[in-house]
């Protein structure tokens, strides 16, 4: 037997799902936005429902302190980068966002500042790189123009294999729900799980 409901934790919509288990203490996991609880037979539900804000928490927790990119070294890389400029642009401060769906980034010259759609935080370096690459590369050429990409290659030359890899998460994003379960398979290697008692 298993019951479902949403909460909000720290900004994160997530589906809790408890099952009734054969065991000492709840138990909770997080995959994707599914927080998965064992609770045992003999805890209420109010005990159930008390615990799961906390528990919550802590695994989102853990799950952010994961990310392959956090914010400070990413405004370090970003002024590292503006330095390869023949006049470097200036850099603020960098944040992830959650409000930019469909874009990558964006720049600021106003107040120096890039946004960057938070997913890049779990994307690999050289391809977060890239995307602040190209969007301090637009404080110099508004437009993508030929100038544009030689100024921009000129200051990251993995420019052209991020775009190729960005083109890729892309099409994955807008493919997924249209794939067949057989096909989707096939491209998931093994879900990450995280485990607290
Ligand atoms: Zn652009």
């Amino acid at each position: 037997m298993s019951e479902s409901q949403i909460i909000s934790v720290d900004g994160v919509e997530l589906t809790v799902v408890v099952q009734r288990k054969r065991v000492m203490h709840l138990n909770a996991r997080l995959h994707g936005s599914t927080l998965k609880l064992s609770a045992p037979y003999s805890a209420t539900r109010a005990q159930i429902e008390q615990a799961i804000p906390e528990l919550a928490h802590r695994l989102l927790r853990s799950a952010r302190a994961k990310h392959v990119n956090r914010e400070e070294d990413a405004l370090a890389l970003a002024r590292r980068i503006a330095t390869r400029f023949p006049r470097p642009p200036e850099v603020q401060g960098v944040a992830f966002v959650t409000t930019q769906r469909s874009r990558w980034g964006s720049y600021s010259a106003a107040t120096g500042t890039i946004r960057l759609n938070a997913v890049l935080r779990q994307m690999p370096r050289w391809v977060l790189e890239a995307v602040v690459a190209h969007e301090l590369t637009h404080a110099v050429h508004l437009r993508h123009s030929d100038s544009f990409w030689a100024l921009l290659r000129r200051v990251c030359p993995d420019t052209d294999r991020a775009n190729a890899f960005l083109d890729g998460v892309s099409w994955l994003a807008g493919s997924w729900q249209r794939l067949p379960p057989v096909e989707r398979a096939l491209l998931v290697v093994v879900p990450g799980e995280e485990d607290v008692d």
